[in-house]
């Protein structure tokens, strides 16, 4: 029997990659999920359509069911489903700020509890969650989102004790700045978040700017195949790697932030932005 993947969030950018990268292995059945199922790509041979909403207690419990009734458990699950909710932490609506939570957080944990037991009956499994770069460092106007990515970062360290001893092992992927979706949703979010009135204004543009800079410098930004290489290797790997920071970028402004200071980085900050 080969081994199943579920990856959330396939429909799009790093999570379609995925799915690609993954399923040239022979070894591997690839369940690519998405809450419109009808917007993933045609399957091709080893990848399954599924249709998964990490929102839904009852199309996680669904997707779960399904892979366990062909497979036993699932092999490995991927979570990757996530958008960013840009705005100011004064200003940002608290109803997207708990969808924000509800994709990134709730919903990957709660997944984890869904195949965990499957995965001790099993003796084993792969818990890979897509963090971020965003989750060792934060700009302004992105709190809510990189508040999101600190937490599956906590989870992730909890969970890769506590789920050891039964042979399962969670990995952390942090990419930097992927050329995907994701821009424009952010972007979207920002500007539903930042009125014209708003006192933060100059800064919301100023930020809105450098990200559509950032994600068009070839520099900074790299396309989601760089990270599907990771989250395969993350998947088979005898002795996952515990956290993959994606992008020679990200890796050295992870390194940036943990030499500087916090008013260091604020100066650093306010080089990128501007006085605002
Ligand atoms: P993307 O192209 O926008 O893809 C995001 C995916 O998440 C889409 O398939 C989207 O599905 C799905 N999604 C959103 N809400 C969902 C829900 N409630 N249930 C199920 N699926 C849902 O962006 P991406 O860059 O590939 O993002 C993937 C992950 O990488 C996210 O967790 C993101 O935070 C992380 N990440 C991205 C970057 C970057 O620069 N791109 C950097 C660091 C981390 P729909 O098509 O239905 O909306």
């Amino acid at each position: 029997m080969t081994a199943s993947v579920l990856i959330t969030g396939a429909s799009s950018g790093i999570g379609r990659a995925t799915a690609r990268h993954l399923a040239r292995r022979e070894d591997l059945t690839v369940y690519a999920t998405a809450r419109r199922p009808e917007t993933l790509e045609p399957a091709g041979p080893g990848i399954h359509p599924l249709a998964l909403d990490v929102t839904d207690e009852e199309s996680m419990r669904a997707a779960v069911k399904h892979i366990e009734e062909r497979h036993g458990s699932v092999g490995a699950l991927v979570n990757n489903a996530g958008y960013g909710q840009y705005g100011t932490v004064e200003e940002t609506d608290m109803q997207a700020v708990r969808r924000q939570f509800e994709t990134n957080v709730f919903g990957p944990a709660r997944l984890a509890q869904l195949v965990l037991p499957g995965m001790r009956r099993a003796g084993g499994g792969r818990i890979v969650n897509i963090g971020s770069m965003g989750g060792r460092l934060v700009f302004p106007v992105g709190g809510y989102y990189h508040a999101s990515k600190y937490a599956v970062e906590a989870l992730s360290d909890a969970l890769r004790f506590e789920a050891a001893p039964f042979g399962v092992k969670v990995s952390l992927v942090e990419p930097g700045l992927i050329r995907t979706g994701f821009e424009d949703t952010a972007s979207g979010t920002l500007a539903d978040s930042a009125g014209d009135d708003s006192v933060y204004a100059a800064l919301n543009e100023a930020v809105g700017r450098r990200m559509a800079d950032s994600y068009r410098s070839r520099l900074l930004a790299v396309g989601p195949d760089a990270v599907a290489t990771v989250v395969k290797r993350a998947v088979t790997a005898r002795r996952p790697r515990t956290r993959y920071v994606v992008t020679p970028a990200a890796v050295a402004l992870v390194h940036t932030r943990r030499l500087l200071g916090g008013r260091a980085f604020d100066a650093y900050l306010r080089l990128q932005f501007g006085k605002v």
